[in-house]
């Protein structure tokens, strides 16, 4: 019989464990139920995927969407491991035949969500199988103190007491604080000494964020000029721009290609072989480059375009130094980018509390861009653990003078509290630079005490105020679809005199992005 590595290797392709993924299969192996905290991309998936190879009968996976689900036994598939999923969009006539390929050891494991758990004629089903592991993924949704709180998780004990086979459980999340931890290991009957938790610091990554610059081809060519030689990937976020930047930075003299989900499966499959050999050491890529590439050596991660979310950025972003040297991941951010972002969440079809929580990770991206705290303990810190300041991301290195911006600050305060916190950004940016568009007067902003009081500013920096005063908690975001701007208790001392407000020089930050310092 095979070992766990040669399994790793046989199905997957890998030659070695990822941190916390031996562990986790031992414990495994050896009756424990198990909690497994991992980054995402840190490859929790493995960590059931193999024993599940391994042990007798089937493994029911217990995953809380659809999307989630196809692409897991999609990809399953694709290594050649028999999987399965059931849920809402099975039909009927599917159900049966799936369940028998499962009790014929044909599909060994079985993806299904936390609501079919709970159904007793499944149950009921599911107890003519040898269910011998249940794996929980996104096992923070169990807990009311997680963001993704979902009833169906609660009962899940309930559902796994009831199978006769007495599996083992291993939940896996990469969303785990304290409190959420402690409630995972008490509804799953988890030891603490059977929590395996995995670092989310990257400490040989140094992040960088450049703020809205003026010209982002430019700082592009300037930056891979600086790092001639070295593999990259350049995220852009649609495939207009990827075919866009290739094409421009072709023309500059780099031997760049591109990559997104547009071209044909053997142009992509040129394309990753290309990279993964050093013969391209550049792609400029949309997120559909990333799965199965397991290239060590890349250097540096640079998005041309803000990620829609922390968790994709830090993925994507991990990519780069995956052999321990020192590496580079930065990110252009664009406020416009995430004006698109929103218009794709304010337009899709999810439901109401989806929608909410994808409007608050956009606004998590707007604060990672607006912080003048270390970034990498801002990500770290995102997941749930803590670190110390890295010293060498873009915030940490900021030797720039903090600016008193009080007076601006309480321009804006005061006019979203003239305002009464019904409007949102950009009205609090026209008015309070006095701008003379049609809106303002109907609205009467224009006779308002704090209309105009930074005129001469542009719209822009203004905006970036606004951003930062939200980042740093003086103000509020209200709704999702078209969230208003509110005062906060910080706020109030602002405008009371209270406290003052500081900010980085802006042009500090710009210069130390474009001199790559
Ligand atoms: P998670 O569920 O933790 O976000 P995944 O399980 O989807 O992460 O894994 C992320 C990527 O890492 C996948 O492409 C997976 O194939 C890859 N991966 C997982 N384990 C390893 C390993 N030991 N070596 C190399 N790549 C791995
Ligand atoms: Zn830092």
């Amino acid at each position: 019989m095979l070992d766990p590595q040669q399994v790793l290797k046989k199905y997957f392709g890998y030659d070695s464990f990822r941190p916390g993924q031996r562990e986790i299969i031992e414990k495994v192996f050896q009756g424990k139920n198990v909690l497994a905290v991992m980054p995402t991309g840190g490859g929790k998936s493995l960590c059931y995927q193999i024993p599940a190879l391994m042990i007798p009968g089937a493994t029911v996976v217990i995953s809380p969407l659809i999307s989630l689900m196809k692409d897991q036994v999609d990809s399953m598939r694709e290594y050649g491991i028999p999987a399965a999923a059931l849920n809402s969009s099975t039909a009927q006539e599917d159900v049966n035949p799936i369940l028998r390929a499962c009790y014929e050891g044909k599909i060994k494991l079985l993806y299904v969500t936390p609501e079919r758990m709970e159904m007793d004629y499944f149950r009921y089903q599911l107890n003519f199988l040898e269910v011998n592991l249940v794996a929980i993924d996104e096992a923070h949704c169990i807990s009311q103190w997680g963001h993704d709180f979902r009833p169906a998780y609660r009962k899940l004990k309930d559902g796994i007491n009831a199978l006769h086979t007495h599996p083992n459980v291993l939940a896996l999340t990469a969303t785990a604080t304290k409190a959420v931890r402690e409630d995972i290991g008490q509804q799953l009957d988890i030891s603490e000494e059977n929590f395996v938790i995995t670092s989310f610091e990257r400490k040989n990554l140094h992040f960088k964020l450049v703020n809205a610059p003026k010209n982002s081809r430019a700082y592009i060519v300037n930056y891979l000029k600086q790092h001639r030689g070295e593999a990259g990937i350049i995220y852009s976020n649609t495939r207009k721009k990827v075919e866009g930047l290739t094409e421009f930075l072709r023309r500059e003299g780099f031997n760049v290609a591109a990559y997104h989900a547009g071209m044909s499966n053997e142009e992509r499959a040129q394309v990753q072989d290309d990279f993964q050999y050093d013969r391209i050491p550049l792609i400029v890529a949309t997120n559909a480059f990333g799965m199965g590439i397991d290239k060590s050596n890349v250097r540096f991660v640079l998005h041309a375009n803000s990620a829609k979310n922390l968790e994709a950025y830090y993925q994507e972003a991990g990519r780069a130094g995956r052999d321990g040297l020192e590496s580079e991941a930065v990110m252009l951010f664009h406020p416009s980018d995430l004006r698109q972002f929103r218009w794709f969440i304010d337009n899709s079809e999810a439901d109401e509390s989806y929608r909410q929580v994808q409007y608050q990770k956009l606004q998590t991206i707007s604060d990672y861009a607006n912080t003048d705290e270390c970034l990498q303990q801002f990500i770290v810190r995102y997941f749930g653990q803590d670190c110390p300041p890295c010293g060498k991301c873009s915030n940490c290195l900021n030797s720039g003078d903090f600016q008193d911006v009080t007076a601006e600050a309480q321009a804006i305060i005061g006019m979203v509290y003239d305002l009464d916190g019904r409007y949102g950004k950009r009205i609090v940016a026209q008015a309070v630079t006095g701008s003379k568009v049609k809106k303002i007067s109907e609205i009467g902003a224009d006779e308002c005490v704090h209309y105009g009081l930074l005129k001469g500013k542009k719209q822009a920096d203004v905006s970036s105020l606004v951003d930062y005063l939200v980042s740093k908690g003086y103000l509020q975001l209200v709704g999702d679809c078209y969230p208003l701007v509110h005062v906060t208790n910080r706020g109030w001392d602002v405008l009371d005199g209270k406290a003052r407000v500081k900010r980085r020089q802006e042009v500090k930050r710009e210069q130390l992005a474009e001199t790559g310092g």
